[in-house]
């Protein structure tokens, strides 16, 4: 140990090539004492976790030094009336939030109560979008033309890259001298950006050689990730999932403790207007905070709580209740490759039967996102209906005063 140490404190020796010298278990033991006398902190904590290095430091970080711990609570059950996910659920959500588990239990109550949740996924494709220099603004038009009727040599292309993934669309865009070529693919059970990713290289490539613009970078933004975008709002990425739930009269007042009136006028001004005057891109209560707490539970990229937290919450006024419904139009999900294969992430997407790859593939991230917009659905209702009873209990107090 000692003699690493002096060589990582010499410079002969690099942090991030302990693992060259020593086997994962020891090399990440060296960094965190070296990195424990560079900054004179003790991280026994740190130092003590359960999952296998040897899996995380190939795969999902470099220069490891430990685990941080995020308590897992559950919600539910929670019934799902999904196509892919059709059954009671108990959601793991890893959150320090306080409070945020026992609100989430309270709308999964009231869903499963109400008979279940309809979710169906509506559209489903990951994007990648390569941008291209042309010579000015002809050029710009013939590359985008050449992409438009080229389209079987850029699915061949692309799906030479990959077993799983399906190539589904390329869609172009101009700014001045700039292409922009929006690649869509069906990623089947992962979550897909290092597998759309490595094919827009190639279809880069490919249009590159073929038209004459330069590939100036693999990811354009126009994609996009990990921005908050209107693209992805409009065009859908990843799943663009929806979830309902009609709620009686009764229901709402014996578990929520308000009316449907209350309810819609909560969700309209609140969610509706109040994010339209804010110019949000997230018409919603808190839909972050289920995407948030279910992606660190299950080992979803946490970056793309993004665009997978951009939810639009309805309530309709119908016979004898209301349907209250959330639209996620992009969440980026997997249930293969990324953090789904660490262990305790894993054994959580195991708990919703949606661990590894689907029969057939595509089915278990389907599955998946159902169960998220469920969760999600029951979030919005909890919270929701919190508003409006201490709406409906002021409105009440300031009558009585009357
Ligand atoms: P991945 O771990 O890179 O690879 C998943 C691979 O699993 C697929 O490409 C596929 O191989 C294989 N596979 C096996 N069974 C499958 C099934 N049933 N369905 C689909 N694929 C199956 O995962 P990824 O989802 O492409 O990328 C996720 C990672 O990308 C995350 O770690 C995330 O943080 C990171 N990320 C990358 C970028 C980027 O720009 N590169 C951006 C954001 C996030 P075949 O392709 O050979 O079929």
């Amino acid at each position: 140990m000692d003699e690493y140490i002096e060589r990582l404190k010499d410079g002969s020796l690099k942090l991030y090539a302990l693992e060259k010298e020593l086997p994962p278990e020891e090399a990440v033991r060296v960094r965190r004492a070296f990195v424990e006398g560079e900054t004179g902190t003790a991280l026994p904590k740190v130092g003590s976790f359960t999952i296998d290095i040897d899996r995380v430091v190939k795969r999902n970080i470099e220069n490891m030094i430990g685990a941080v711990q995020v308590p897992l609570g559950v919600a539910g059950p929670i019934r799902v009336k999904g196509e892919y996910a059709d059954g009671s659920y108990y959601l793991p959500l890893a959150t320090t939030e306080g409070a945020l588990v026992a609100s989430v239990n309270r709308g999964c109550s009231l869903v499963t109560r109400a008979g279940g949740a309809d979710v169906r996924v509506m559209r489903d494709g990951m994007t990648r979008a390569p941008v291209f220099a042309a010579r000015d603004v002809p050029h710009a038009r013939d590359v985008a033309a050449w992409v438009e009727s080229h389209v079987a040599e850029i699915r061949e292309v692309a799906e030479s890259t990959t077993k799983h993934g399906e190539f589904r669309e390329a869609v172009t865009y101009v700014a001045g001298t700039s292409v922009f070529v929006r690649l869509e693919f069906d990623t089947k059970d992962a979550m897909g950006m290092n597998m759309v990713t490595i094919a827009g290289q190639k279809v880069g490539e490919l249009i590159e050689r073929e038209t004459g613009a330069r590939l100036v970078a693999t990811s354009g933004n126009m994609c996009t990730d990990k921005k908050p975008a209107a693209i992805n709002l409009v065009r859908g990425r990843g799943k663009t999932v929806v979830a309902g739930v009609r709620l009686t009269d009764a229901m709402v007042a014996d578990l929520l403790k308000t009316d449907a009136e209350t309810l819609v006028e909560v969700n309209y001004r609140k969610n509706l207007v109040g994010s339209a005057r804010a110019a949000s891109f997230g018409f919603n209560a808190h839909a972050a905070n289920v995407v948030a707490a279910t992606f660190i539970a299950c080992g979803q990229d946490p970056a793309h709580v993004v665009e997978g937290s951009t939810a639009i919450t309805t309530v309709d006024r119908v016979d004898g209740g209301v349907y209250v419904s959330v639209t996620l139009p992009s969440l980026p999900v997997g249930t293969v490759g990324g953090g789904t294969g660490i262990d305790t992430q894993h054994e959580c997407l195991a708990m919703l039967g949606v661990a590894g790859g689907g029969d057939p593939p595509g089915t278990h991230a389907k599955a998946f996102a159902e169960i998220v917009a469920a969760g999600v659905l029951a979030g919005e209702l909890s919270l929701l209906g919190a508003l409006a009873a201490q709406h409906l209990a002021r409105a009440h107090r300031e009558h009585g005063r009357g």
